[in-house]
């Protein structure tokens, strides 16, 4: 196993002023776990947020990926109204290659040497079964499997969630909650994209799909042989007649080009970081594109672990879910007051709860 042996300072590899309140780099030479736990805040609780094993050019790109999504997870959760904190861990390597029970648990002891400062979940490359392996030696460990008292799989709350984030911008821009009549084009049909679609059907929306894998598409269509399918996200972008543009495959899915294309009013879908950079924001909005905040519609999972974490039965969790929508349309009613974009006025939103939270505890401590 290679030890870490980081080329900059940690500060050196967060592109924002470095806020973090703690960075671990751990690693074991029995099971040969690599990995970083980022807290970014735990002004409002206890950090949570899932643990991404995947393999990595660099160790700094590691860091700086577990940096920008622990500040994400402040974010979100700040947001969705949770009392809970950002965090999140990377373990660096191909899952497929070097994902062991002994790895698992190694990971697991070092999350629970933490104390709880740090709570652990899904996240791309880990799964619900994971969290189980885990749980065994780490009480921090949520989205585990129901039989075992856990919530299960997060993405069916977060493709709820993607729809109330939907249903709103919807009321938003046209008046009216009903996606009846709608063309919405979903660019990957996974774990979330796939359930956005069954949601918009019953909805009564025209769904128009893209994805690399052929599988995920065959999935979509063998269920609702209706569904019309375009060969890339591409395609889809340029869709004629498209309303809403859903990214439901990996991050960046925004950029100059694609702004340049796009037939769509509004874009709202789960995939996290959609902007390559935030002047993407201003360049759709400048298009008279609406652009949903990622972080504010694709909350649903972590919600849902917050219920687990709290002890609240499915129902409640899902209502809490549903709030998603209120969560939403405030956002946008927000930005349209102060004449500013979406994205600005979810993050004053996030951050005025945090400095809230920091001002009660510090006067607390007078
Ligand atoms: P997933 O891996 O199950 O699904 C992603 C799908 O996108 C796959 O089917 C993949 O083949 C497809 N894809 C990849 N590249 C593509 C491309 N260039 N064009 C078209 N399709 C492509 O992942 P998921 O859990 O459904 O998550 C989707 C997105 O939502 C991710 O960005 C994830 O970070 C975000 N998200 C997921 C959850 C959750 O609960 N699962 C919660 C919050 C955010």
């Amino acid at each position: 196993m290679t030890a870490f042996s980081l080329k900059a300072p940690l500060t050196a590899l967060d592109s924002t002023p470095f806020e973090h309140e703690q960075v671990v780099l751990l690693q074991d030479s029995v099971s040969g776990l690599k990995a970083i736990i980022a807290i970014h805040s735990t002004a409002l609780g206890p950090a949570v947020g899932g643990t991404r094993f995947q393999a990595y050019d660099s160790d700094e790109e590691a860091v700086r990926d577990a940096l920008n999504l622990s500040r994400g997870m402040s974010y979100k959760n700040a947001l969705a109204g949770l009392d809970l904190g950002g965090g999140k861990a990377v373990i660096i390597g191909d899952p497929a290659q070097v994902k062991t029970e002994s790895l698992l648990l190694a990971y697991g002891r070092f999350v629970a040497s933490l104390g709880g400062r740090y709570m652990t979940a899904c996240d791309v490359g880990t799964y619900v079964a994971d969290m189980d392996v885990i749980a065994r030696v780490c009480r921090w460990t949520v989205s585990r499997s129901p039989e075992l008292g856990g919530a299960g799989d997060p993405s069916t709350a977060t493709a709820v969630g993607v729809l109330q984030g939907m249903r709103a911008a919807a009321l938003h821009r046209w008046g009216a909650t009903s996606l009846q009549g709608r063309t919405v084009g979903v660019a990957g049909v996974g774990k979330v994209g796939h359930l956005l679609v069954e949601h918009l059907f019953n909805e009564g929306a025209r769904v128009v799909v893209t994805d690399v894998r052929e599988d995920a598409v065959r999935r979509v269509t063998d269920k609702f042989p209706q569904v019309t399918v375009v060969a890339d996200t591409e395609a889809l972008t340029r869709f004629d007649s498209l309303d809403i543009y859903a990214p439901c495959a990996l991050g960046g899915a925004l950029n100059e080009t694609v702004v340049s294309a796009i037939t769509a009013e509004m874009v709202c879908g789960a995939a996290n970081n959609q902007l390559v950079h935030p002047g993407v924001e201003k360049q759709l909005a400048d298009r008279g594109v609406l652009y949903v905040p990622d972080y504010v519609v694709n909350a649903g999972g972590v919600v849902q672990a917050a219920g687990e974490l709290r002890g609240l039965t499915p129902r409640r969790s899902a209502l809490q879910v549903e709030r998603l929508f209120d969560t939403t349309l405030a956002v946008l009613e927000h930005a349209k007051a102060e004449g500013i974009l979406p994205g600005e006025a979810a993050d004053r939103m996030a951050e005025q709860r945090m400095s809230a939270s920091k001002s009660r505890r510090s006067r607390g401590r007078s």
